[in-house]
């Protein structure tokens, strides 16, 4: 991390906390940190300034800006955490597809150097290190991965590929562990499968968020596997069944069920937006985490991309294997948030948490980051009144995004 050169101050604009809007509002930034926040909570007085929102948090992301995290490059995670900055995306955790195992150990091993690279950096105060540094910052902050599969069902793979799909097992996952050296954050995986059990509770016991996803199970396998440990449901809605007044399924029991977190993607291309509203309603913004599922062409244009050796046609914000499956999605979680609020109507400080501080507290760095709040890092967006992203500000460095 660098030390902001001297004490900053931005004033005349409106700040988005956890809980409420601040208008006619300044910040003071002092080494990295929020040292004073301070606004009144008049509506009327802040119409025509600028927004401060926190950076944003997605838990889920496969690629951006013509990468992939299963390209298993360095140059290409480079290009997935720049493209992500400059959409407003200031950390993540790298999602993996279910592939075979030789390029999964490969993806793995290749996310964990690109974390260390930067602790690294961030342990060596050296001019080449700092050196090093300038070339690379511009980058969004890599929180470790979300393991998405082997262990999931056949018949809601989405986008993954069936023929890959493993059996739950606990060597295998301490072995996905390893070669990731220790970044396993999240493991989507579908409960009802035989041998999952262990492989919830070893997840628990490494640090990992077992999630519910890609799965059929129905209530009652939903039921059993809150009992083991299951709190987070991947993707909510989508590649699981549908919610049915006789057969509730997993997304029922989470609909049901308050300590259940749900991740979603507001792109209203994966859900439609009377669902969002409904999960909203139900849930409440403290257990909805908005992610992207963001695949490689999010921040490109329209056209043809591949997604883990398959084709995927992208047109009109969605982007579709040739057989006509969703193949992640192509609107940043920016988007997510402004979808939240202008179209489903939600309170903005809520869709803002949605994809800040929940994801924050989720990974437990709710405490250095997450929210425009005194003493944490200086990491927020600054946005037009008609909510463009204008400026990222990453612990306060005002990093250029043009
Ligand atoms: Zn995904």
């Amino acid at each position: 991390m660098r030390d902001c050169p001297e004490q900053r101050v931005i004033s005349g604009v409106r700040v988005v906390t956890p809980v409420k809007v601040l208008s006619g509002a300044s910040i003071t930034i002092n080494k990295n940190y929020f040292v004073e926040i301070e606004g009144s909570e008049d509506p009327i007085a802040g119409e025509k300034e600028d927004w401060l929102i926190p950076g944003l948090i997605d838990t889920h992301v496969h690629g951006a800006g013509g990468a992939d995290i299963m390209d298993a490059r360095m140059d290409s995670l480079f290009q997935v955490a720049q493209t992500l900055l400059k959409l407003g995306t200031t950390a993540f955790l790298a999602a993996t597809m279910t592939v075979d195992e030789r390029q999964l150990a490969k993806g793995l091993k290749t996310v964990n150097s690109f974390i260390r690279l930067f602790q690294d950096i961030d342990d060596k105060e050296t001019a080449a290190a700092q050196h090093k540094l300038n070339g690379i910052r511009y980058t969004a902050e890599c929180l470790g991965i979300h393991l998405e599969g082997p262990f999931i069902s056949g018949r809601f793979s989405g986008a993954q590929k069936s023929v890959y799909i493993q059996e739950p097992s606990v060597s295998l996952l301490n072995q996905f562990q390893a070669w990731s050296g220790n970044n396993i954050r999240i493991l989507t995986l579908a409960p009802e499968l035989v041998g999952c059990e262990n492989v919830i509770v070893e997840s628990i016991r490494l640090g990992i968020i077992p999630s519910a996803g890609h799965s059929a199970a129905n209530w009652l396998e939903a039921q059993q596997a809150k009992s083991w440990g299951i709190k987070h449901i991947t993707h909510g809605f989508n590649a699981m069944r549908g919610l049915h007044h006789r057969e509730p399924g997993l997304i029922g029991m989470a609909l049901a069920d308050e300590e259940i977190a749900v991740e979603i993607i507001a792109d209203l291309v994966h859900i439609h937006q009377c669902i969002l509203d409904i999960l909203y309603r139900l849930k409440g913004a403290d257990r909805l985490i908005l992610i992207s599922d963001g695949m490689r062409a999010l921040g490109m244009p329209a056209g043809e991309y591949e997604l883990s050796g398959q084709s995927v046609r992208v047109s009109q914000g969605e982007a579709r294997l040739t057989d006509g499956s969703l193949a992640g999605s192509v609107a940043s979680l920016l988007d997510g948030v402004k979808t939240m609020i202008f179209r489903v109507g939600i309170p903005i400080p809520d869709a803002v948490r949605m994809a800040s501080l929940i994801p924050a507290r989720l990974l437990g760095i709710e405490k250095r980051t997450g929210s425009l709040e005194k003493s944490k890092e200086a990491t927020f967006l600054r946005l037009d009144p008609d909510w463009n992203l204008k400026e990222v500000w990453v612990c306060g460095n005002n990093i250029p995004i043009k």
